[in-house]
């Protein structure tokens, strides 16, 4: 582990090269940013979204949590959706899990951990209790915990269709659409799980009829 100091020599270093490579790189960047992702992921250290897609800055507009959860009343994720969705006029949204997952795995205990985890990881054991028969048939612990994963990622994708702020873009420009994938710590490799391309109709209780 690098401490502080490391990572500052690191990044004049890295500036250093990026304008060797790339004399215009930095003034391109300086006053706009026109992505085409918003990505929602762990904020798990080993799953750092540039890197592991291999985009530069200015590609990602990114937001992570623990678990990569969307949640309804989180004004910081509801804050992040509404710029990259209609401003920066995002054309995919991405929420991305990983194979592994501390926080859900977390989620898949009875241990209190501490008030504000416990309130936050609430939400996956609220997946959990929506696919109870298909996780409590899985016997091997991690591959339960896989499922889960999966499964909590298809789930934040819908939370993501039941905002006005989606519904409102899709009824306006057919985008964005909906992506949920799983990294693998193990191979580096991204798993797609599940798609919802825009307009895909949910629930009708969560359909808002006068956008
Ligand atoms: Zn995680």
């Amino acid at each position: 582990m690098q401490n502080y100091n490391q990572l500052l020599l690191s990044n004049k270093a890295w500036a250093k090269e990026k304008v060797y490579d790339d004399p215009e790189f930095f003034s391109r960047l300086t006053n706009v940013q026109t992505p085409q992702f918003l990505w929602i992921g762990c904020s798990d250290s080993r799953v750092p979204a540039n890197q592991i897609t291999d985009t530069q800055p200015g590609e990602i507009f990114v937001h992570r949590n623990v678990a990569n959860l969307v949640v309804n009343a989180d004004v910081n994720l509801l804050a992040v959706l509404d710029y990259a969705v209609n401003h920066l006029k995002v054309k995919h949204i991405i929420v991305c899990g990983h194979y592994g997952c501390g926080g859900v795995k977390a989620s898949m205990t009875q241990t209190d951990l501490s008030a504000m985890l416990n309130v936050w990881l609430r939400n996956i054991k609220d997946v959990y209790r929506m696919h109870r028969t298909e996780l409590d048939g899985i016997s091997d612990m991690d591959k339960r915990t896989d499922r889960l994963v999966e499964l909590n990622v298809q789930e934040q994708v819908f939370n993501l269709a039941k905002t006005a702020i989606i519904q409102r873009a899709w009824k306006e420009r057919e985008a964005p659409h909906l992506h949920g994938w799983v990294y693998g710590l193990k191979d580096g490799l991204i798993n797609p799980v599940f798609e919802m391309p825009a307009g895909t109709r949910i629930d009708h209780i969560y359909e808002y009829d006068n956008l």
